[in-house]
């Protein structure tokens, strides 16, 4: 067998959770004062940054086709950090102040939504309180707490909430903690240049270490070396190459793992399970339709409205995000089983879908005219890399911080147990990522 690299650590995934954590690697030898660890990062893609990536619109226009905002502004820790480590500037974005409702459901005016956001808030802690007088931290979904409120409207508007801001259909499926325990607001900011300007800047810093990002490495298998003093990785890449390391920390999404896309010897089924069985992949895409300018005269919609289009004959609800930016683009948020379709629709029918959605919004009837290039459908289901936008919890389960099963760790953004952290978001993948770091680090030599 021929090794080609001996290496004290292999990241397998180069998005916001590999990163990071190669990153604090080389912090916390430098904190310690000890020799920088050998760190190698496999990403099968041929691109780096995982759901946190930017595309080029055929406009010219550099969009996010993953990850699109830091919610909580400048609370956001991700964000925060990278913004003052790399220099970086953001433009302030929030979701809640600048929404406007199309719908054919009366009650869902901005006004009966925010009452129906207090209702829920209020039910919630009066629900929590008497749970703690009984020493219980128990959780329930959107749906079984709307029920006690016993309101139509407001079932109506959980409905709403749980495809557009938790991108699944049923309330049923939202777990009410993390629905509504996040402090980070509705808040939120965009990084000038997209989110590329942040991976391209970590990728940077990694390189002055002599870290490299490997693309189009996918890991096939990690078996523990029969002895146990390493982990053997096996790699596709333009032939077939093995890697050798002395800790291995896998950080791919919930759905690649469900999908044991990756051999494991000895498995690690039994150290998975506890933390899979709690979670699946939210069905989560984006229709991008990038717009001349005079679409918002035309429209009558302004720059860098949040707009929630729900009509009973459709079958999801959508949110459109007008983005800031010279050109208009329109972001469609699309979820559950309409997310599914929309990754099978060619132009033709995907122009056709995104009229459909979009006359709800403004009653074009030149819609075409106003298109600046191609719509594009992200295909975050489809894509086996992935398999679904993020990690969503059940009701009543938990998640877990990350987890080691012999010489392999697990970590991600599924893999952040704390609310104040934002699991199945980059704060979340962040802070899993610095985690495994600073518990692989002490096991180096
Ligand atoms: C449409 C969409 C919108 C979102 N919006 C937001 C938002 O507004 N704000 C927010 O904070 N979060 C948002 N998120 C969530 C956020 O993007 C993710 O939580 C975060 O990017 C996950 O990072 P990660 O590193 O844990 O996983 P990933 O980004 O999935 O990284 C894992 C990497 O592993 C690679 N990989 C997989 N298999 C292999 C293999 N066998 N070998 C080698 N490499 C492999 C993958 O290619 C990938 O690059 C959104 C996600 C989506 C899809």
């Amino acid at each position: 067998m021929r090794i080609n690299n001996e290496y004290d650590v292999a990241i397998v995934g180069a998005g916001v959770t590999g990163l990071t954590a190669a990153i604090r690697l080389v912090e916390i030898a430098q904190q310690q004062q000890k020799p920088i660890p050998r760190v190698v990062v496999l990403e099968a893609d041929q691109e780096p940054g995982g759901r946190m990536r930017s595309q080029t619109l055929s406009n010219g226009l550099s969009i996010n086709i993953g990850a699109h905002w830091g919610h909580g502004g400048l609370n956001n820790q991700f964000f925060r950090w990278a913004i003052n480590r790399y220099d970086l500037t953001a433009c302030p974005l929030d979701t809640a102040e600048t929404r406007m409702t199309f719908s054919d459901h009366s009650c869902l005016d901005k006004g009966f939504m925010d009452h129906a956001m207090t209702r829920i808030t209020t039910a919630w802690e009066c629900f929590k309180r008497r749970q703690a007088d009984q020493g219980d931290r128990s959780d329930l979904s959107l749906t079984s707490l709307v029920r006690k409120i016993d309101d139509l409207s407001t079932s109506l508007f959980a409905q709403y909430k749980s495809a557009v801001w938790m991108g699944v259909h049923d309330p049923a499926e939202v777990s009410m903690r993390e629905f509504i325990e996040d402090p980070n607001g509705s808040g939120g900011l965009v990084i000038d240049g997209g989110n590329d300007v942040i991976i391209r800047s970590m990728i940077g810093e990694l390189a002055q270490r002599n870290i490299s990002v490997v693309m189009g490495s996918t890991v096939l298998s990690a078996l523990h070396e029969p002895d146990g003093s390493s982990v053997h990785l096996r790699v596709r890449d333009e032939e077939y190459s093995d890697y050798k390391a002395s800790q291995c920390l896998i950080t791919t999404s919930v759905g690649v793992l469900k999908a044991s896309a990756i051999d494991f010897d000895p498995p690690v089924f039994s150290a998975l399970r506890p933390v899979l069985a709690d979670l699946s992949m939210a069905q989560f895409n984006k229709v991008i339709v990038p717009l001349k300018t005079d679409f918002m005269k035309a429209s009558g919609v302004e720059v860098d409205t949040h707009i929630a289009v729900l009509y009973s004959d459709h079958p999801n609800p959508y949110l459109v995000h007008m983005n800031p930016s010279g050109k208009p683009i329109a972001t469609l948020f699309v979820s559950d089983k309409e997310s599914r379709y929309v990754e099978r629709l060619n132009q033709s029918d995907l122009l056709h879908w995104t009229r459909s959605v979009l006359t709800r919004v403004t009653p074009l009837q030149d819609f075409e005219s106003h298109l600046d290039g191609d719509i594009v459908a992200t295909k975050w289901g489809e894509n086996p890399l992935v398999r679904g936008g993020y990690s969503i919890l059940r009701p009543g389960g938990l998640r877990h911080d990350p987890i080691s099963s012999g010489r392999i760790t697990f970590a991600g953004e599924a893999f952040c147990a704390s609310q104040e952290h934002s699991p199945s978001q980059v704060e979340g993948a962040y802070h899993s990522g610095r985690m495994a770091a600073e518990s692989i680090f002490p096991k180096l030599g």
